[in-house]
């Protein structure tokens, strides 16, 4: 069985986690192309802060 790493970001509003694979800071957070997240459960959009960005990025062991 493979282990996939998973991280938790938390919708703003209702605070519902949401699982972010490593596989997507290292594609979408990192080239910014994911601005913000959205939340299945109010369909609110978190947008992703940059610090938070950079801390993911630290992470995955993508930050130099
Ligand atoms: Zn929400």
């Amino acid at each position: 069985m493979k282990r996939r790493t998973v991280y938790l970001a938390l919708c703003e509003k209702c605070g519902l986690p949401k699982k972010i694979t490593k596989y997507a800071i290292r594609n979408y957070w990192k080239n910014n192309i994911t601005k913000d997240e959205y939340c299945s459960n109010c369909h609110h959009h978190t947008e992703i802060p940059e610090h938070l960005r950079k801390i993911a990025a630290e992470l995955v062991g993508e930050a130099k």
